[in-house]
């Protein structure tokens, strides 16, 4: 049986391993610190579901295999200040950014780049983890250990956060799934609704900014497109390699999701455009404990990682999908009682944007 080895073993490992079943292949994940080297087969291949890792012995051997996809990408997108000169070097709406030197002041990027700035680590930084913002206002300073170690984007006044979900196959082919509406809060990703019908004439703009993305880097696999919309202009916030937390949805209102079409592209399976069903909308379960009545809910089904909860790490998601959206509003009022005071403003937003 071909085996699709997966460097990293959080929700997404298993989640590309739930996937795998129908298509026969044998998915297994891996922690960058296990130290037992798996047999690596000819016709095997060796993904990736996460940004960065640690260099270990298992990660070492991964990255040498001949069969390690898209192994040119991952250092480029994983640091932002390449990800950004990448963006720029094909013509990709982008925040407008400089580069924090270790000579670098806040006076001089506030002239570069406005009043409010965000700095964002160069690597390492997920869910808004690895930011910070530089207020003019407030005379703040670049705090010392960032000089040298991070970028600096101009704030976009958007008017709301979308992504697009892709896939491109060996021979060049690419499909998408519709663009996905998400809200973040804290720099944290709440909630997503997909389709969309008011952004379908900002559809053809993401998929053409993402296929030269794509085609560029000879990607194969599933990759993802963050961006912001400023009127009918879309601008990259930042791109992940892999399956993404705002095409979870695929799993209940695509006859592909994203983990399968991952797979399917990593091993030369035929992926096609994913015929999308109903109304999708999936919210992030974010530091709270399980709640049994969850699982209740109609039109909704409850991933749960099985991870120790923590506050502000994901710890599962609910997505919740129906033909009818009255069906979908309805399920997510039920939801809202079984869930803490602060996801109202979450669960209101995606209420407002089903009317
Ligand atoms: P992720 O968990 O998606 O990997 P991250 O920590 O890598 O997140 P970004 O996606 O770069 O961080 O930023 C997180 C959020 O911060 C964005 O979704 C957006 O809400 C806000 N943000 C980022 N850049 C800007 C900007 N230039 N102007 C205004 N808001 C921004
Ligand atoms: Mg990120
Ligand atoms: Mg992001």
């Amino acid at each position: 049986m071909q085996t699709v080895w997966v460097l990293g073993a959080g929700q997404l490992g298993a989640m590309l391993q739930q996937a795998a079943y129908p298509l026969a292949l044998r998915v297994v994940p891996l922690e960058p610190e296990a130290t037992e080297l798996p047999e690596i087969k000819d016709g095997d291949v060796v993904t990736v579901e996460r940004e960065q890792w640690p260099v270990t012995p298992m990660t070492e051997f991964l990255s040498q295999q001949p069969s390690f996809m898209n192994a040119g990408i991952f250092g480029r997108i994983a640091d932002r200040l390449y990800q950004k000169q990448m963006l720029d070097e094909l013509e990709i709406a982008t925040a407008p950014w400089r580069e924090v030197q270790e000579s670098s002041s806040a006076e001089q990027l506030h002239t570069e780049l406005g009043e409010d700035v965000l700095l964002k680590r160069r690597t390492g930084g997920y869910d808004g983890k690895g930011q910070f913002w530089l207020y003019q206002d407030q005379g703040d300073e670049v705090p010392s250990d960032w000089l040298g170690h991070a970028i600096a984007e101009q704030k976009i006044p958007f008017e709301e956060e979308l992504s697009l979900v892709g896939a491109r196959d060996s021979s060049g082919k690419t499909v998408f799934y519709p663009l996905t509406l998400n809200l973040h809060s804290d720099g944290i990703l709440m909630a997503s609704v997909a389709p969309v019908n008011r952004v379908s004439h900002l559809q053809a703009q993401a998929e053409a900014m993402l296929s030269k993305i794509m085609d560029a880097s000879n990607y194969v696999g599933v990759m993802a497109m963050e961006c912001f919309r400023v009127g009918d202009q879309l601008m990259v916030n930042e791109l992940a390699p892999r399956v993404h937390n705002s095409g979870h949805w695929t799993q209940a209102g695509a006859c592909v999701n994203q983990f399968e079409m991952h797979l399917r592209a990593v091993s030369g399976l035929p992926i096609k455009a994913p015929e999308v069903r109903g109304q999708s909308v999936m919210i992030n379960i974010i530091g709270i404990e399980r709640d049994r009545h969850w699982l209740e809910i109609p039109c909704a089904r409850t991933y749960w990682y099985g991870k120790e909860v923590r506050k502000g790490r994901k710890v599962g998601h609910i997505n919740v999908n129906h033909p009818q959206k009255a069906a979908v509003q309805a399920a997510l009022t039920e939801l809202a009682a079984y869930l803490p005071e602060h996801y109202q403003t979450a669960l209101d937003w995606v209420q407002k944007e089903l009317r």
